[in-house]
């Protein structure tokens, strides 16, 4: 368990950085900046994670994202597994609609006028102004609030905006057959004890999974937890360009 341990560590960390970073995570800086044309660190964000999910899928949420961080913080206090399913497609109609608030906001300023890291970013640091103080704690309670009421990582599941085009990048990786992080499993090796489905942080039926053989969900976040667990160790991530078959 000492992967795990290292990522719990890493997230309390960006946890911590968060008063700092937060701003280059902001959909809504993303939004003000395109109001005037200007491409933000924030927008340059979207662009980068698809990239790297494109190598290592969702590994940003597993192993960095702050907001990830705070709701696995949480699971003391509720980590019920929560549904999926028809439910994660909320996060693709909220991705749409700031992608058309981004696009219609850039065609008013007559396009992309430049490129400017540090806009609305005061020396740098997120929290620099009350009102930047007002915006954290309204972000963060909302995360805190929705998981102390649903369960496990809710806002990864249902509100985040990157998360589709994270997984955009997955899927282009896997259509193509590029090498990437991914899982694999030896299904014969199972024994059927549900720990790995247990431990998943995203409610993931890994077991399930593991005995279909199809071990490319969108909702994975590549913690490894799932590995780590497994008495049977028959579950591994590792860099392999093997192409998925089978579909979730
Ligand atoms: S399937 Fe495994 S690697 Fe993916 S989110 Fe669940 S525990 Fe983590
Ligand atoms: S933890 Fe391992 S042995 Fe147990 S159900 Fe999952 S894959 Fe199978």
């Amino acid at each position: 368990m000492k992967r795990q341990n290292l990522r719990k560590a890493l997230m309390v960390v960006f946890v911590l950085s968060l008063p700092v970073t937060m701003f280059y995570l902001s959909p809504l800086l993303t939004l003000q900046g395109a109001w005037k044309g200007i491409v933000t660190s924030s927008l340059l964000f979207v662009a980068l994670s698809a990239v790297l999910a494109f190598f290592a899928g969702r590994v940003f949420c597993g192993w960095i994202c702050p907001g990830g961080a705070v709701q696995e913080v949480l699971f003391p206090a509720n980590d019920r597994r929560i549904p999926g399913g028809k439910y994660d497609l909320i996060k693709y109609g909220v991705a749409a609609v700031w992608l058309a608030f981004l696009a219609a906001f850039f065609v008013r300023a007559g396009g992309i006028l430049s490129v400017a890291p540090l806009y609305g970013i005061e020396g740098g640091v997120s929290l620099a102004t009350p009102v930047s103080y007002l915006m954290f704690y309204i972000a963060m309670g909302g995360m805190v609030v929705l998981s102390l009421a649903v369960g496990r990582r809710p806002f990864c599941h249902y509100g985040c905006l990157l998360a589709p085009f994270m997984i955009a990048g997955k899927y282009a990786a896997i259509k193509l057959g590029t090498p990437r992080l991914r899982l694999h499993a030896e299904s014969e090796k199972c024994i059927d004890c549900k720990l790995c489905t247990k431990n998943c942080p995203m409610s993931l039926e890994v077991n399930a999974m593991v005995k279909a053989s199809a071990m490319d969900s969108p909702e994975c976040i590549s913690c490894a937890a799932c590995v780590d667990v497994c008495p049977k160790k028959v579950i591994s991530l590792s860099f392999s360009s093997a192409v998925s078959t089978k579909k979730e």
